[in-house]
């Protein structure tokens, strides 16, 4: 087999970035991954000096590697870092990558608090499955985001980082286009409101390839559980995923003009709703924030209480 030799230094490449037409050695691509990060974080302004950061710490390879990137930032740039853990209650899934999170903020002197949808709504995902006939994704999605909000809150967060990468969101621009979700988009890289309830979110990695976070953790010897959520059945994401990868090998670059096309559509539609009220009203029975109905729509009981708490109803 043929050596290539690294485009930047000329030692033995060891990753092949088709997109760039680029080879890279071990120590040249590590550069180029950080470089890009940082970049990333200044190009949107996600970390500013002083900021409170709370970074979604799942423990899979995404979330530990933002969680070292950031943690590395904080030699550039004063701000305050904290890890937020949100245990489901999958049984045989969640206790590994639990371990990983705990042993990882430990190494980088992160706190971490670890919130379970058990104590919060007496019941663990495990057990909603039991009671509920529902697609577990959809269920988990409302009760990880409130808490993750909701945590973030109490910790005093300004912003909470999440670790979704190039793929995850140029999965989710696809998606959001064939369900014919604008609005979920639209206030995919700023929320509509400003409400202080609500905390903002960050995507640190989302010019980062998955493939390349993987390279990354694996380079640097940060451990990685690739353990499947039992439930992992999200068919139509796994699809648009399949598809997206064929068409990237085919033509590479793809992924990072679709993300590119979303950044200049955004900012075109955000103009064009510009001075529209997008109120949150906050829920009757717990005071979390949650969308207030469309004006001209009659406001009810179900419209003045949030998802997660209409959900909890269900169960009991
Ligand atoms: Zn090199
Ligand atoms: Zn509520």
């Amino acid at each position: 087999m043929k050596i290539i030799p690294c485009s930047e230094c000329g030692k033995p490449s060891a990753v092949n970035l088709a997109y760039a037409a680029r080879h890279l050695c071990a120590g040249c691509f590590i550069t180029h991954f950080e470089k890009r990060f940082f970049r990333t974080v200044r190009e949107f302004g996600m970390v500013r000096p002083r900021e409170r950061i709370a970074v979604g710490l799942s423990g899979g390879k995404d979330s530990v590697v933002l969680l070292h990137l950031l943690s590395k930032l904080r030699k550039k740039l004063p701000f305050e870092l904290s890890a937020i853990t949100i245990d489901e209650g999958i049984k045989g899934y969640r206790e590994a990558t639990l371990k990983v999170a705990k042993k990882e903020c430990r190494k980088l002197k992160v706190p971490l608090k670890v919130l379970t949808f058990k104590k919060d709504s007496g019941y663990s995902l495990d057990q909603m499955m039991k009671k509920t006939n529902a697609a577990a994704c959809s269920w988990c999605g409302v009760f990880r985001r409130y808490l993750l909000n909701k945590g973030a809150r109490e910790l005093k967060a300004d912003k909470i980082a999440i670790g979704h990468n190039l793929d995850d969101v140029a999965q989710t621009v696809l998606m959001n286009m064939m369900r014919n979700e604008p609005l979920r988009l639209l206030r995919f890289l700023e929320p509509l409101s400003d409400d202080a309830h609500l905390i903002s979110r960050i995507r640190p990695l989302l010019r980062t390839p998955e493939r390349e976070v993987a390279m990354y953790a694996l380079l640097k010897g940060i451990e990685i559980k690739y353990s499947e959520c039992p439930y992992a059945h999200q068919a139509f994401r796994q699809h648009v995923k399949g598809q997206l990868n064929a068409t990237e090998e085919k033509y590479p670059g793809t992924k990072q003009r679709i993300l590119a096309s979303f950044i200049e559509m955004e900012s075109l539609m955000r103009k064009g709703i510009e001075g529209q009220e997008f109120r949150i009203s906050h829920c009757s029975a717990c005071g979390e924030p949650t969308p207030a109905p469309r004006k001209g729509m009659e406001e009810d009981e179900r419209s003045r209480t949030c998802m997660h708490c209409r959900m909890v109803g269900q169960l009991r």
